[in-house]
């Protein structure tokens, strides 16, 4: 699967946003976003003005790399939210939340997804006691994460697991930090994914 290898405060710069795409670093003074609050490159600090398409745009790539989700499977997950029941924008945040990498990220193991997605990459992690390694396995409600025995001495997983703290963990999950598993108690509300989106402005976009 590709994905992004270029400098990660750069996305964030772009959307003007946090983004919490580099763990620890994100909360210290260095963060890119706090310190040159306009979008990278030459004409970053121009004014301009945006159409609606360039607004639409915008959010849809600000959720992609919330996620770290690449075009073309993004746009698969959309293609899934809108053919399920209820309200489609709703239904793609909801299938990003569901994937494993996210969760990881959520629970504590990993500082930042992009960390989650490598740790599960290298099989640290079971699923109901099972050895899953794709960080776009889609989870539900009742599952069980849990960190492989020879996996549990992992400084950068120690570390996270202490810096947790700060980010809090979601009410929708169950963090055993002494055992180090992690439990989907039930699937997020809508009003329960607290970041700045705007999934409507993602639908209209795809549904020119
Ligand atoms: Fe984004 Fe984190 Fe870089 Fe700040 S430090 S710009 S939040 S990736």
């Amino acid at each position: 699967m590709a994905r992004y290898t270029g400098p990660s405060c750069r996305l964030c710069r772009r959307e003007r946003l946090k983004l919490f795409l580099k763990g620890e670093r994100c909360y210290s003074e260095k963060c890119a976003v706090d310190r040159r609050e306009y979008p990278p490159g030459q004409h970053g600090q121009s004014r301009k003005r945006y159409s609606d398409y360039d607004v639409q745009l915008r959010e849809k790539q600000k959720v992609k790399r919330i996620y770290g989700v690449m075009e073309q499977q993004f746009r698969g997950y959309f293609e899934e939210a809108n053919r399920q029941k209820g309200i489609t924008g709703e239904n793609l945040l909801l299938i990003l939340e569901r994937r494993l990498d996210n969760m990881v990220y959520r629970m504590g193991f990993a500082s930042s997804r992009n960390e989650a997605r490598q740790l599960i990459r290298h099989n640290h992690f079971e699923v109901n006691g099972k050895r899953v390694n794709i960080p776009s396995y889609l989870m539900r409600a009742g599952d069980v994460i849990e960190l492989k025995e020879k996996s549990r001495k992992i400084a950068k997983v120690q570390e996270s697991l202490e810096g947790s703290s700060r980010r809090g963990v979601p009410r929708w999950l169950e963090v055993d930090k002494d055992n180090l598993k992690g439990k989907v108690v039930a699937l997020p509300a809508r009003e329960e994914l607290t970041m700045p989106i705007n999934e409507q402005i993602i639908v209209e976009f795809y549904s020119k």
